[in-house]
């Protein structure tokens, strides 16, 4: 059976370009990059290579990059970092509802920021939420569930204009829109390769130059004090190839995925009935989509399961983590959705590897597998 694989929100294909660049690091370059030999300098130059490729990303500086073993790593890092230079009662730290864990479960002194139904922070509720002891405001790029872009430049001016430092996650977002760090006033930004064609386990953080922050990995002084440990040279090397064909292939590649989301949004609306797109219909990433069902509680599981078996790998949008499936998604709840609906998504997000053809066959398949299920998952819950 042909497998489609429609949930690059969780994780991409590795680009063979990638690969093609990772393997020698697995071979003959196998150096510590703090070696003073050969064998480190071919090694360092790896790692030099790669923080270029991440800069020219989103128009960086070199020197403001810092890699780190994940997005994760990378959130925890700035509001640890931020945080621990000061008094608990001295730091306030603004973030907003529907955040991913790795902001959530950092910091439990945090104020939430509510959201628009349409998943959305507006910078008047953000400027109304600053205090005089607000540190570090911290807002996605991109939300991973619903996909919605959020007004970064706007909430950073805020942010600045109040004394405050700027976070933003991108990990859903980098290599997917443009983001310009030489005009936009974000302080911190955090990503993850394998959201963008790369590698697992590595991430970076951007740093703007001037800017302190304490280390979470103290050791050996790599990555200028601020993260010890050996680096992990191919994957560093593969993030930075990541970076460079990202940042060639962007332009393009954001219009076709719109072309085909688009596609899926508007047959799904004209041939489902009570199918509804969840998030801003045009202030998402290219290729997001999160659906919704109206009144079928078990009806996104069942067809995401239904999906599987005939080779096509979607999400719920409440369970992009396994660890949570059943419950209702506390980012769509954040949004305003009741609890019902919000355990009814479903999250279809494409990638670079993905064709019309396959969109095709999505677009052939769920109509039908909706008009088999819903007479058995009325019945279902008729009867609960
Ligand atoms: N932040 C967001 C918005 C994410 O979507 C993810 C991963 O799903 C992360 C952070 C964590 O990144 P990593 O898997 O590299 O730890």
């Amino acid at each position: 059976m042909e497998q489609i694989y429609f949930d690059h929100s969780a994780t991409t294909p590795l680009d063979p370009r990638v690969v093609e660049t990772m393997l020698p690091f697995y071979g003959t370059n196998f150096g510590n990059p703090s070696s003073l030999h050969w064998a480190g300098q071919q090694a360092r130059q790896a790692i030099d290579t790669g923080r270029r490729q991440v800069a020219e990303l989103f128009h960086a500086s070199p020197d403001e990059i810092i890699f780190t073993a994940s997005g994760t790593e990378s959130d925890n890092m700035v509001l640890m970092g931020v945080a621990s230079q000061y008094r608990p009662q001295d730091c306030h730290i603004i973030t907003s509802s529907f955040e991913h864990p790795a902001i959530l479960e950092t910091c439990k002194y945090l104020s939430y920021l509510p959201v628009t139904t349409e998943g959305i922070v507006e910078a008047s509720v953000l400027q109304a939420a600053l205090r005089p002891n607000t540190r570090l405001v911290s807002i996605m790029a991109a939300n991973n569930v619903v996909g919605t872009l959020q007004p970064i430049a706007e909430l950073a001016g805020v942010a600045r204009a109040g004394g405050a430092l700027f976070h933003t996650d991108a990990v859903q977002a980098v290599g997917k829109i443009p983001l310009h760090m030489d005009v936009l006033p974000v302080d911190f930004l955090s990503l993850s390769a394998h959201k963008l064609h790369g590698p697992k386990g590595i991430g970076a953080l951007y740093i703007r130059k001037g800017l302190k922050i304490e280390p979470l990995v103290h050791g050996g002084g790599q990555e200028r004090g601020l993260r010890s440990a050996t680096e992990n040279v191919a994957a560093i090397a593969g993030l930075g190839k990541a970076a460079e064909i990202a940042a060639q292939e962007m332009s393009a590649e954001a219009s076709r995925l719109v072309r085909l989301r688009d596609r899926i949004i508007e047959t799904i609306q004209a041939e489902i009935p009570n199918a509804y797109l969840v998030g801003h219909r045009y202030k998402r990433l290219p290729g997001h989509i999160c659906l919704g069902f109206a009144g079928q509680e078990g009806e996104a599981i069942h067809l995401m399961l239904s999906l599987n078996e005939e080779g096509i790998a979607i999400s719920t949008g409440s369970a992009c983590s396994s660890h949570s499936a059943g419950q209702p998604s506390y980012i769509l709840m954040a949004m305003g959705l009741d609890p019902i609906r919000a355990r009814g998504s479903l999250r279809i997000t494409l990638g670079r590897f993905n064709s019309d053809a396959e969109v095709d066959r999505f677009l052939e398949i769920l109509p039908r597998l909706v008009g088999e299920m819903r007479p058995v998952t009325s019945r279902i819950f008729a009867t609960a």
